[in-house]
């Protein structure tokens, strides 16, 4: 489903996420989510667990994310609702 990463009084953007038959690496549970997009270079995709709100990356370990956007996307995939953005510039 499509999530809107909005960082607020910078800019936002969206993102495509689907559900995976991945475990959680913390939660162990079968709800996590990952972007069909590229990712980053080095660690690739981060994929979030909509169980425990948790971020990883299935290439680099668990994620350090802690940016408040990341929050907002997990609320998206757990509703099924696209958010509308608030603020910044779309991109
Ligand atoms: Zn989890």
């Amino acid at each position: 489903m499509r999530v809107l990463l909005e960082f607020p009084g910078s800019h936002h953007y969206w993102d495509e996420y689907e559900k995976t038959d991945w475990f959680c690496q913390k939660c162990g549970q079968k709800e996590v989510w990952d972007s069909l997009g590229e990712g980053d270079y080095y660690t690739g995709t981060t994929a979030y667990c909509t169980n425990c709100n948790s971020a990883m990356s299935f290439l680099g370990g668990p994620s350090q994310e802690t940016h408040p956007a990341y929050l907002g996307l997990i609320d998206q995939l757990r509703s099924g609702q696209t958010k509308k953005p608030t603020t910044g510039k779309g991109q």
